[in-house]
């Protein structure tokens, strides 16, 4: 596997303070490998924009970060960074330099008073300060035409493009300074489904031409299916799976996995039975001691009341070293679990 250039240790968030505190966030680790597509996928409330925004230092408050370490490791030069701790001049260095991303809902981040080709060529413009005006509109003109936007309208306002064409612009922002790392927060869950498709097919062609790592965020499972290369599911602010991506589809591990999958209609192969899952997600003031999935979980049973499965490869062994899951289940010999969860 390639190296890792984004990987995130035993992130923990809290909203709030003491007995208010909302754990949004815990003890998340993750890494993202060079050129790798990782999908990050959950219900909503889960945690994955805390997780996003956490991660570049951008959570704003009453969001505070409890505990862990977050280092970016560049694949082009041996610099790395520990983001957690960098100092304000380092991290404004880094950020859309190194590590750019696309905020949920970014369409709507445009400042509505200057033209969108202002926009890209100021931000050009701060981060290369050497670069000359023309170069820079230059660069914008290429950045519009690489997400497929008619450069003639860099001199319109936010208002006059669509939803599609803003939130492209945001990708064209975040791709300006060819970072080595783009996360996306659901960054088509507003838009319609062709529009959806469009962007996404638009963001794996860059992927392929500029090599860039992308933590793609949805709630979407069939969409991550298609684009990820390797999935990570969230549960309450865990990671609770995170496995290949054609792994995660074909033999989901976790119980909560299975639900997600089967709440989405997938694009290709075999129909699944559409079922979804009963209930609600926890409150995340106050957890369940055991496993937090435990009171919706079909399969349930005594100690997953009271005790908590870490995120670890076990049973797999060696067979599926890249697949991590936190179930009890898979703590019990392989014939006592549930036959759809073993299934191969
Ligand atoms: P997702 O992106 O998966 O939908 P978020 O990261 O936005 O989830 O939120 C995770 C949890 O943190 C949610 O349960 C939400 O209620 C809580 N949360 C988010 N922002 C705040 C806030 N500003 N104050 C208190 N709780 C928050
Ligand atoms: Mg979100």
């Amino acid at each position: 596997m390639n190296d890792p250039v984004l990987h995130i240790d035993s992130l923990s968030v809290d909203y709030g303070y003491d007995d208010n505190a909302v754990h949004a966030l815990r003890d998340v680790s993750l890494t993202l490998h060079a050129g790798e597509v990782l999908g990050l996928a959950g219900e909503s409330g889960c945690g994955k924009s805390t997780l996003a925004y956490a991660a570049t230092r951008l959570l704003p408050p009453p969001g505070v970060i409890t505990g862990g370490e977050v280092t970016f490791t560049s694949t082009r030069d041996d610099r790395s960074l520990n983001l957690l701790r960098a100092s304000d001049s380092e991290l404004r260095a880094s950020r859309w330099d190194d590590t750019a991303i696309v905020f949920q809902g970014a369409m709507n981040s445009l400042n509505p008073v200057y033209r969108v080709g202002r926009q890209l060529t100021d931000m050009i413009a701060t981060h290369r300060p050497k670069t000359s005006r023309a170069r820079s509109r230059a660069r914008a003109v290429e950045l519009m035409d690489m997400v497929g936007i008619s450069p003639d309208r860099l001199d319109d306002y936010p208002h006059q493009l669509s939803g599609g064409m803003r939130q492209r612009v945001m990708i064209a922002m975040a791709l300006a300074l060819e970072p080595q790392v783009v996360i996306m927060d659901e960054p088509t869950t507003a838009l319609d489904v062709v529009m959806q498709r469009q962007i996404v097919e638009q963001i794996m062609e860059l992927r392929a031409r500029a090599g860039f790592s992308v933590i793609f965020i949805t709630h979407d499972m069939s969409l991550l299916v298609e684009l990820a290369d390797r999935i990570a599911i969230m549960y309450a602010g865990r990671i609770v799976e995170d496995a290949p991506a054609r792994d995660i589809y074909s033999a989901p591990r976790h119980p909560y996995t299975e639900g997600l999958l089967s709440s989405f209609p997938p694009l290709h192969g075999p129909r699944r039975k559409l079922g979804g899952i009963p209930g609600s997600p926890p409150d995340l003031q106050a957890l369940p001691s055991g496993c937090a999935f435990a009171p919706r979980c079909p399969v349930a049973f005594d100690a997953c009341g009271h005790e908590r499965p870490d995120l670890t490869a076990t049973v797999f062994g060696d067979d599926e070293p890249r697949r991590r899951v936190a179930c009890l289940h898979h703590r019990r010999p392989l014939e006592d679990l549930p036959a759809h969860l073993r299934r191969q």
